[in-house]
């Protein structure tokens, strides 16, 4: 599918100063160590479609990355016109048996999600999940007494999400139902590809009640930005693992926000920040994944989990309130016409990038 590419401002904070991250050459060594790091650790004969979601994502590498100079949020510089990466992840064909054999794990790893979210958003209620895949959030939160209902852009992944007998639609956050009003909005691994997440943060403000929660999952730009100046000298092999295992390594993302350039997003859309968690990816070792190597991401996680209450993690949730009455203040570098139009936004990459 042919794609145009498009200059931007930072994503976060508008500004429009940045600073190169990483350039076409130093992405291509990144993507060849990508391969060579996950090679070594399938199994001799594993089918090359096991590399799907570790080493090869449904959006190309980025040409370059830029760093924006007020916040730290790390972008693609020239990026994918956004429509082109919407139509991208509503097309993308998604392989039966791997959405019914990820399913279960889904729900796993989303009740932890959902715990938290219901930390701040109380025992029970009406949210919307943006992205919702294959309705692994979903039902994690019908399990825990929340009504949710979930969008995504693909239709395999609904009618997946359908057959479990979840509450999924086909469609953007733009296209929630008019005159709803939701006590949660969770977009988890996908706010970072949409095409206007600022845009994204305004509707969902305008989805929640006074008081509601946005809740949202990211990858840390300042993160990838520090630790990938490491995959050369003494530190190499860690600093490879440790973004390789969390789906960093040569940046299948549209941005990599940080908890500055979010607050700030945030704070400017009418939101108070709760809580900001670091987190790891989810664990990515298959039945396949030889079983040093599956060693090697548990034994890695456990210790960037270790150090992801100081701030350091390759991902991490923000959890948000909407204010009443709030002040929108017109942003930089982005429309200032509050009314969403109707326009398709990327899917949820959970299953490469929880
Ligand atoms: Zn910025």
């Amino acid at each position: 599918m042919d794609v145009g590419y498009e200059r931007g401002s930072c994503p976060a904070c508008g500004a429009l100063e940045r600073e190169r991250v990483a350039g076409p050459d130093e992405i291509r060594r990144e993507l060849e160590s990508l391969w060579e790091f996950h090679l070594r650790r399938v199994e001799a004969g594993a089918p090359v479609e096991y590399l799907a979601d570790r080493a090869v994502f449904s959006q190309d590498p980025p040409i370059a990355l830029a760093g924006c100079r007020g916040c730290g949020t790390v972008y693609r510089d020239p990026r994918e016109c956004g429509e082109d990466v919407a139509a991208l992840y509503a097309e993308e064909e998604l392989d039966p048996a791997a959405l019914r054999d990820g399913f279960p794990s889904q729900l796993r790893i989303f009740r932890r999600q959902f715990r938290r979210l219901r930390r701040f958003a109380g025992r029970t209620g009406a949210g919307l999940e943006v992205g919702s895949f294959t309705g692994g959030f979903l039902a994690a939160a019908r399990e825990g007494g929340w009504g949710f209902e979930g969008l995504d852009v693909n239709a395999q992944a609904v009618d997946f999400a359908r057959g479990q007998g979840l509450a999924s639609t086909r469609g953007t956050i733009e296209d929630a139902p008019p005159g709803r009003s939701y006590d949660a909005v969770a977009i988890w691994n996908c706010f970072e590809q949409l095409p206007d997440p600022r845009r994204a943060a305004r509707t969902a403000r305008s989805l929640l009640r006074p008081g509601g929660v946005l809740a949202l999952r990211v990858p840390d730009g300042g993160f990838y930005a520090v630790v990938r100046r490491r995959l050369d000298g003494l530190a190499a092999p860690l600093a490879r693992g440790v973004l390789a295992w969390n789906n960093l390594l040569a940046f299948p993302y549209r941005a990599g926000f940080t908890r500055r350039g979010l607050r700030h997003l945030l704070e400017e859309e009418g939101f108070r920040v709760l809580a900001t968690v670091g987190d790891v990816l989810i664990p990515i070792s298959g039945d396949r994944t030889r079983r040093w190597a599956a060693w090697e991401e548990r034994a890695l996680k456990r210790l960037l989990r270790t150090a992801a209450p100081a701030g350091a993690a390759p991902w991490f949730e923000v959890y948000a309130r909407a204010e009443a009455g709030a002040e929108k203040v017109p942003a930089r570098g982005t429309s200032p016409d509050p009314a969403p139009r109707r326009r398709s936004t990327a899917g949820d990459r959970a299953r490469h990038s929880a």
